[in-house]
């Protein structure tokens, strides 16, 4: 069975938001707040995100400031506490690819699966009272009516500077699975015990600031 998921890449993740905006537009959520008459997003009821990323100013050892960019979405968790807590069976994974998802006929909007989630990654949908998530696009990425370049999920396919890998990581021989065995790639919060199927990409080690650059930290 496939293992599909991210690989994600800190070292070039450049905190555009694309990702995000390009999730919003493929899954049809909108910002829960209209920016004019004809905004097509903001005039959706719904304001839940399914992919975020965050942005941090932080400091190295040696006193430089730095700037962290964190893209943040489901996992698709190999032992998934959402999917043991739903009381209605709404949310499972699926076994041929490992994809989490919920069944939005039967979710009844309790929020139980995000109180179980440790990564934050599930938003309640207000207007429709069920609870939304990364899907990986699982509408597009089988989807034989799009172009092959298209089938992969739409973060994926909009990121400017290729930061989010998309692949089968049960095969070894993946883009994903090479990355990751390449760069050190990490799961998030291992001692949570959920096993995420996702993978973080770190940074790679910068090149000493010349000091005769005016820009040379003082
Ligand atoms: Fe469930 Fe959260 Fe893991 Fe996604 S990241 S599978 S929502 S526990
Ligand atoms: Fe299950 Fe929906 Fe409740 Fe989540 S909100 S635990 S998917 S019924
Ligand atoms: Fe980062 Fe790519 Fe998303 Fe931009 S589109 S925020 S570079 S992951």
């Amino acid at each position: 069975d496939k293992k599909l998921g991210l690989a994600i890449d800190l070292d070039t993740c450049v905190g555009c938001q694309a990702c995000v905006t390009a999730c919003k537009g493929w899954n049809d959520q909108g910002y829960g707040v209209p920016l004019s008459d004809q905004d097509p997003y903001g005039a959706k009821p719904s304001g839940t995100f399914l992919n975020r990323v965050h942005t941090y100013q932080a400091e190295t050892p040696e006193g430089m400031g730095v700037t962290v960019n964190f893209p943040r979405s489901c996992l698709h968790c190999e032992d998934a506490p959402c999917v043991t807590v739903c009381p209605t069976g709404a949310s499972y994974k699926r076994a041929e690819d490992g994809i989490v998802l919920v069944n939005e006929d039967i979710c009844i909007g309790c929020g139980l699966c995000a109180w179980a989630c440790p990564y934050g990654a599930r938003e309640m949908d207000q207007a429709a009272g069920v609870m939304k998530k990364c899907t990986l696009c699982v509408d597009r990425i089988y989807n034989e009516n799009l172009p092959e370049e298209d089938r992969v999920p739409a973060c994926v396919r909009t990121c400017p500077t290729g930061a989010r890998h998309f692949g089968d990581f049960a095969d070894p021989d993946s883009s994903v699975s090479r990355l990751t065995a390449d760069r050190g790639g990490y799961a998030l919060m291992p001692d949570m015990g959920t096993r995420p199927v996702n993978r973080y990409l770190p940074p790679r080690p910068k090149d000493a600031p010349d000091q005769a650059s005016p820009l040379a930290p003082l």
